[in-house]
């Protein structure tokens, strides 16, 4: 555990490859303590306990709130573990509290998955894996919802973009983000701009232009380190333009092929070498891909025809 920023807190789990540290936040004044993201099943929520203890909280009492920037494994699978310790309320957004609930659901709603990457993802990639005990959400968040700890404000802003249920948290007098998996730190790979099939690319252009529009000083994002240093736009721009450039680039395979499916257009993304696409992370590109056409299909450049093939409209 460090201290970031005087009252903020990073406890950092396990490293998993190219999804790099999954990371949980703690924000603590007057005695008051809230989690953001409790992350995976163990880690890093012993952690985190462990990190209370030493700042004089007593996980017991002293923690209002575990809030869920979202519902996906890597950041909530640890929630009712961490719950039992520190008995506190979870909180997530509706569209989001199915999937906590029931973790079976991410699989097979919100993913475009073939047989090997849905066993995988429930047996071998361990921190994202979906077989731990889902819960009921305590609280649900809404866009606009202020959570108070000690002297502090915590604002919800639901952006919606990389799932429907996504949050970020936001502390308006420092300029902190907590940014979730909505802008992160990760390389420019597809997973840094990923959406699951319940998410929205617009939704998550808009959401990143608005959180642009905040001025933060201090992106505070799910995976990896915070990025304290620098300029946080210049951060958030870059996850908005590889949104955008993926985007073009799915279009432009689509054109060069007249009509393309999934198969074909896959094979154009992970040898056309416009992206670093790191093995971990090829499992979550058919999904991307799908929602990058729906996109393209309600801006009217692509159209879906017979047999899962997708036409260019130019
Ligand atoms: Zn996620």
């Amino acid at each position: 555990m460090s201290e970031v920023i005087p009252g903020f807190y990073v406890v950092q789990g396990k490293y998993v490859e190219d999804f790099g540290l999954i990371t949980s936040y703690l924000v603590v004044d007057n005695g008051e303590a809230l989690v953001i993201d409790p992350g995976t099943d163990g880690s890093p929520g012993t952690a985190t306990v462990g990190a209370l203890r030493s700042l004089g909280i007593d996980p017991k009492r002293g923690v209002l709130g575990i809030l869920c920037t979202h519902g996906h494994p890597d950041h909530v699978g640890g929630a009712l573990r961490l719950k039992r310790v520190i008995d506190a309320p979870v909180m997530i957004h509706s569209d989001d509290a199915e999937i906590l609930e029931m973790p079976e659901k991410f699989i097979n709603n919100r993913l475009v998955l073939d047989a090997p990457s849905r066993f995988a993802m429930k047996f071998t990639q361990s921190p994202l894996r979906v077989n731990y005990t889902g819960m009921r959400p305590d609280h649900i968040l809404h866009d606009g919802d202020e959570i108070r700890v000690g002297q502090l404000s915590i604002k919800t802003i639901h952006t919606g973009g990389h799932s429907s249920g996504h949050c970020v948290f936001y502390e308006s007098t420092q300029g902190v983000l907590f940014s979730g998996d909505e802008a992160n730190n990760l390389s420019n790979t597809p997973h840094s701009f990923y959406v699951d099939l319940s998410g929205n690319l617009s939704a998550k252009i808009n959401a990143l232009e608005r959180l642009r529009q905040l001025r933060p000083q201090y992106l505070l994002p799910s995976h990896d380190t915070p990025y304290l240093f620098e300029n946080v736009r210049l951060q958030i721009d870059l996850v908005k333009d590889s949104a955008i450039n993926f985007m073009d680039a799915v279009l432009g395979f689509i054109e060069a092929r007249r009509e393309a499916d999934l198969t074909q257009i896959l094979y154009d993304v992970v040898h056309s070498h416009t992206f670093f696409i790191p093995k971990i992370i090829e499992f979550v590109l058919p999904t991307i891909i799908i929602v990058a056409i729906r996109t393209l299909q309600k801006a009217g450049l692509v159209i879906e025809g017979r047999g899962g093939v997708w036409r260019y409209t130019g």
